[in-house]
Formats: C-alpha cells, structure tokens, sequence
C-alpha cells in the first residue's frame, strides 16, 4: 500500500515551527517510503484562516521546500460531507441528538464512544490505552450546524486515504476519540506518529516569548529554508549516526518514524545559528560573493578590487547575510567607525600606544606583505617582546578595522595592504592618543 501523508494545519497567520517540524517529518516519510505527501487547511475558523495566512502558509512551505503531490484539500468545502456523515452516523446509532443544557438553542449531535477500552501502537509512543470509563461522549456538530474539529480531521484524512497521521503530542488525547469515530463510519484506521513537543531550556513548550518561533522570521533575517529545514529534522529525530548536516536525499534515505524520539526535543537558536553557518559555508564561492555584492550595496558599500579575496576570507566565518556589510566594510573604506567599548577595553590601556607604534614600525620594514610574512612578523615580535597576543592582536585589529573580533589578523592585514595598514595605525593613534 501507498503511503499517504498529510500536513493540516489551521492557517493563523503565523507559521509555528513546531507545526513546520511535523510538516517536514510527514514530507521525509512520505519521500522515504515512495509515498504521497498532501496538504490539507483545515480553515473552518474563518477569522483566523484569511487569504493573507493561507498564502503565508503556502509561501512558508514553498521556501522550504515541501512540495505536495496533490492540490490541496481545504476543509471548509467539505461541511456538506462532514454533515452527512453526521447523519450516517445518527442512523446508525452511533450518535444522537441532545439539546445541551436544555436552552432551546438548538439541538447539537453527539457521538456515542463505544464503550469498550481504546488501544493503539503509536509509531513514536508505542503502545497506548485508555480505559472506556475514562472517555465521555462528544459533540461532532454543534448547535448551530457547524461540524467539529474532531468529526471534520477524520473524515478528511479518510477522504484523503491518509495512511500515516504524523502530528504534534498535544492531539494524543484526541486520538483515542478519533479510532472510535473511524470505527464507526467503517474506515480503516490509520497508523499514529505523535511527534515530541518542542521545547524551551525551562522545558517548557517552545514560543514566540523564548525567542524567534515563526517561519517567516528566520527567512526574514536571511536563513536559508535548507538549514531550517535541516534543523528542524533534526528536532526528535537523528539518523542514528554522528551526521548533522545533511542533504535532503541523506536525510529522505535515512528518515524512519521508528527513529523518532518520543522525548521533547529543545530548541536550540545557537546550533541553528550554526547550522545556517555550515550551509553558508557549503555555498559556491560565487555565490556567496554574488551574496556579499547585494548586502554591501543595500548598505550603499562600494566593493573594491580585492572584494574577492574578502569574501573568500569571510565566506568560513559568515552565518547570517546581515553579518557581511558589518565585518567586511572596513576592507572597502578607510571611514569606518569604531566599537566604543572595544576602544575602550582593549586601546586605552597603559602601553597599547608604544607597542602599536613598534609594529608599525616593524611592519614598515617587511619587503613582502603576504600572509605568511606578516604572521611570522606578528609572531616574532610577541615573542621578542615578552608580550601575550592578547596585548597585540586586539589593538592591532581595532587599529584597522575599528573591531575587535574578525578573521585571522595576518590575511586581514596583507588584504588592506602595508600602506593602508600603517596609514590606518597612524590615523587611529592620532585619534586617540588625546
Ligand atoms: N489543524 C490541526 C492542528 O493544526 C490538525 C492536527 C492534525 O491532525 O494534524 O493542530
């Protein structure tokens, strides 16, 4: 039997990674197993489900890459079969009618639970039960004629001939309710995967409050959907080795439900963070300039000709876009500015000035301003000196770029130049040396 996956979400605007995780674990199955993945909205809240959070959504999936092998299902055409299921099921005694709280509003139907206990072996959670006392009767269509979540969810997972329901732990509870109801309308029940919640350093569910949570934005600060889409497999799943990052065919060939965690997986922004680093990384040299160019002119940067050369010296260190015009703009224009606390931490100290002007003049002296010249040189003079690089190095850097972190001083150095390197010593000293 084909196996057919579905992503449903309820369309609220926001894109929640928690419920992209459960997106892409249905996609990998569905690809690892030759399977269909489909897309169902379940978009009967009509306020919240607008045409601006159905594209948000459609547009959330298209940058990560999760294409879908059918047109999309949506919920709110079906009412009229969802009704009429309700009708089959009144007719067949497996539910009834009852005006709740005898107000006179109307009378809402409700499904009769079967009365015998519910079991089944969740793919994540292994086997489950519940007792028939513990479960109560349940509305499937209220009052006003409108069907509910639970009768709407399994009529069109069997409308869609769902073989796997892949979804968040929070619908576990729900499940026992939803066999019953496949049971009674005489369905097939399909096989359960309920994923791990993904949670905050407290172990708490993981939201907007503990940092960034939607998929829009991490696009937004320039992630790449291929990292996030990584990462985010990664949430409760491992392919059982020391591989982290992988490509979409590692990761459809090693998926496997039975390899899911069944305990919360922590969000973690850091491993995130380098996990885009490592795709940045992976990029091809030209693209990543190509990269670099459209950052530095949106900032108004003026590339020169040793752009290449900076970029390639960047590409290793780089995770994020909006760290490209910050660390290379100080290789294109001599005006930058100084970080304040920098200065004031690691220049403005007893001696910094003098040792400064002795490298100058060392540096002034080197025939050949490569690398590897200028990393002995630096080297050589720490030594001589009895000095520690860290009352070299960050003077030096600040003195030149204005910062105190970046790549590797030698290659910074000889990429400026020995002119401009001196020209920048003499300029910073005489701009702090009051
Ligand atoms: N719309 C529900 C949700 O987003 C569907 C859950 C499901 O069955 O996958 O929680």
């Amino acid at each position: 039997m084909t196996t057919r996956t579905r992503f449903a979400p309820s369309p609220t605007g926001h894109v929640h990674i928690g419920n992209m995780r459960a997106a892409i674990f249905n996609w990998l199955y569905a690809r690892h197993t030759g399977g269909q993945f489909l897309l169902r909205v379940e978009d009967t809240d009509r306020e919240r489900s607008t045409p601006e959070a159905i594209k948000t959504l459609l547009e959330a999936m298209d940058w990560l890459g999760l294409n879908v092998d059918e047109e999309p299902l949506y919920q709110s055409t079906r009412m009229d079969a969802h009704l009429a299921a309700a009708e089959k099921l009144l007719a067949t005694g497996h539910a009834y009618k009852e005006d709740k709280g005898g107000t006179g509003q109307g009378e809402c139907i409700i499904f009769k639970m079967p009365g015998t206990d519910i079991e089944f072996t969740d793919l994540v959670k292994g086997a489950l039960k519940k007792p028939a006392a513990d479960m109560a009767d349940f509305v499937i269509v209220r009052s006003n004629g409108t069907p509910v979540f639970h009768l709407a969810n399994v009529l069109d997972d069997i409308e869609q001939k769902i073989t796997h329901v892949i979804r968040g732990d929070d619908h576990v509870e729900n499940t026992f309710r939803h066999i019953a109801l496949y049971k009674a309308l005489g369905a097939p029940v399909p096989q359960f995967a309920h994923l791990p919640m993904i949670i905050n350093a407290q172990g708490k569910p993981y939201s907007k409050r503990d940092g960034d949570a939607f998929v829009g934005d991490f696009q937004s600060k320039g992630f790449f959907g291929d990292a996030l889409f990584n990462y985010l497999a990664l949430l409760g799943w491992s392919p059982g080795d020391e591989r982290e990052v992988m490509t979409r065919q590692e990761m459809i060939e090693a998926f496997d439900l039975v390899t899911v965690r069944s305990s919360p997986a922590q969000m973690d922004l850091r491993k995130l963070l380098w996990m885009n680093g490592e795709y940045m990384r992976a990029m091809k040299p030209s693209d990543f300039a190509a990269l670099c160019r459209k950052e530095l002119a949106a900032a108004g940067v003026v590339p020169g000709a040793n752009a290449d050369i900076v970029f390639a010296l960047m590409q290793e260190r780089t995770k994020l876009p909006s760290e490209i015009v910050p660390s290379t703009a100080f290789f294109f224009s001599d005006d930058f500015a100084y970080d304040e606390k920098a200065v004031e931490k690691k220049l403005l100290k007893e001696g910094v000035f003098q040792t400064l002007e002795k490298i100058a003049g060392i540096l002034q002296g080197l025939e050949q301003f490569d690398v590897e010249t200028v990393n002995v040189a630096l080297h050589n003079f720490v030594e001589q000196n009895g000095l520690k690089f860290g009352d070299v190095m960050p003077p030096l850097r600040i003195a030149v770029s204005g910062q105190q972190s970046g790549p590797d001083l030698a290659p910074v150095l000889a990429i400026l130049g020995k002119d401009n390197v001196l020209a920048r010593i003499r300029k910073t000293l005489a701009r702090f040396r009051a």
